[in-house]
């Protein structure tokens, strides 16, 4: 029997204005993981929750993680919360992280990044609205408009809310193993809503994603930097030979030069052929969202294939060499390649880094240079792919359905989340990504945004999934 809902929708509603106002608290706190200075208001944002919660009624607790490795800094704390502890209810385990990346207006944005706008067209603008103060606010907004419409909650709710994702969640994989028997120990599933739709209108489930294994190559020779009119041309020159050696990774065309690497990538299988074709993902939304035309790709599949289950090779950037403006003709005596790898099943991350250094050395070899190279990963992230035919992903599937009246597409992504992975393998339960902006909210950008509809019918999505999930048969 499809859950009574009405009633908690309509408080949902009512309750709207309240659950804006939420927000616009929340991005007020400018969270920045990354910035020092801003650590203070990291750890603010996690005592802000945890009042909330506690408000709520939820039994909430600061975990505090102690010394950034390397800094005087302290890690903000991670907030751990428990709602409901009935023995005859489902218990479900959602994780949210509450800093956000960093924003100035002088970036660009036409509003201030950490005072909520409310635009006319119902958008939401400020940093975190949808990456991922939104979606964590979701599950609260959620509890109280159960407490609200006087429906009693239909799961024990677990809340796991950190705050350094931004900034390579620092300390958080940790302790999420080791509480994975002990405060997780009774979670059924896990829920996770961190990531966008693929488009704008459509509303998706999110299964699988991409790992990452980061790489850095170390050119040096001289013992300090030169002027070229002194050594130019009598010189082995570090960025010559790592321009070369970058160079010879990857084509334009995104083929990846690394013998052993496409070897190791699962076939496609008939079923999967199939899969391309129906899900709502157009070219243009995709140049919406890239900012220009300049796709390798004409077509859906082939892009949706490049991003979800083909592993790609970036380039990012030059440690040590000169990027200001002007012409300065130094010649680096040391410089640092950085690039990495997004891998995909069945790639092995030590195979592949393997792989990678012998590529790399044979490179530099063929150079014959007499500067020195070494290359090393940075570190590496595992691909994380769970079963769409869980009862966890059944009941998200019905909930987007019952709230958006349309089936959700299920999607993977190029990205990584790897605390995914890491809430699988501490829990041993399916794991769920349920987000709730979409496409062109702009996360990491300027300008970032959520969709007022995205929000509160997201505040249903959530509240409605936790509904459906105390209903859907163990299988
Ligand atoms: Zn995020």
């Amino acid at each position: 029997m499809a859950p009574q809902l009405d009633g908690y929708f309509k408080q949902v509603d009512t309750l709207s204005d309240h659950f804006i106002e939420r927000l616009r608290q929340a991005v007020a706190i400018p969270s920045v993981s990354s910035e020092p200075a801003r650590r203070p208001d990291v750890v603010r944002m996690g005592h802000y929750l945890r009042d909330q919660l506690t408000k709520l009624g939820a039994t909430a607790e600061l975990r505090e993680l102690g010394k950034q490795p390397g800094t005087d800094l302290n890690l903000p704390p991670i907030v751990l919360a428990r709602y409901g502890s009935d023995k005859n209810k489902r218990t479900i385990l959602v994780y949210g992280h509450y800093d956000v990346q960093p924003a100035e207006k002088s970036d660009g944005w036409d509003t201030e990044p950490f005072e909520l706008t409310v635009k006319e067209d119902g958008r939401l603008c400020g940093r975190g609205s949808t990456d991922d103060k939104g979606p964590v606010l979701g599950w609260l907004n959620a509890i109280e408009a159960h407490q609200a419409a006087g429906i009693d909650f239909p799961v024990n709710l677990l809340m796991c809310f950190e705050g350094m994702e931004e900034y390579g969640s620092e300390g958080l994989e940790d302790l999420v193993n080791e509480e994975g028997k002990k405060y997780f120990a009774d979670a059924d599933a896990v829920c996770i809503s961190d990531n966008y739709w693929l488009g704008t209108e459509r509303p998706c489930l999110t299964y699988g994603l991409r790992g990452c294994n980061y790489y850095s190559i170390e050119i040096s020779g001289p013992g300090a930097d030169l002027h070229s009119g002194v050594f130019g041309g009598l010189a082995h020159e570090p960025m010559t030979d790592l321009v070369r050696v970058m160079g010879s990774l990857v084509e334009p065309d995104g083929t990846i030069n690394i013998p052993g690497i496409k070897e190791q990538v699962a076939p496609v299988t008939a079923d999967e052929e199939g899969l391309y074709d129906g899900i709502a993902f157009t070219m243009e939304t995709l140049h919406e969202s890239l900012g220009s035309k300049t796709t390798i790709f004409e077509d859906k599949k082939k892009t949706l294939m490049a991003r979800w289950r083909m592993p790609s090779l970036s380039l990012h950037g030059i440690e040590g060499a000169f990027s200001a403006p002007g012409a300065k003709t130094v010649i680096p005596a040391k410089v640092i390649g950085k690039f990495s790898i997004r891998t995909v099943p069945n790639m092995e991350i030590e195979k592949t880094n393997d792989l990678v250094y012998k590529f790399v050395e044979e490179a530099f070899k063929k150079l014959n240079s007499k500067n020195t190279m070494k290359v090393y990963a940075q570190h590496c992230g595992n691909w994380w792919v769970a079963s769409p035919k869980h009862w966890n992903f059944e009941a998200a599937a019905k909930a987007t359905e019952r709230v958006w009246g349309v089936k959700p597409d299920f999607t993977r992504e190029g990205g990584s989340i790897p605390i995914t992975l890491t809430f699988q393998e501490a829990t041993g339960k399916n794991v769920l990504l349920l987000p709730m902006g979409s496409s062109t909210d702009g996360a990491h950008s300027i300008n970032e945004k959520l969709d007022k509809k995205n929000y509160i019918e997201g505040i249903k999505l959530l509240g409605a999934y936790l509904h459906y999930v105390a209903e859907e048969p163990m299988n």
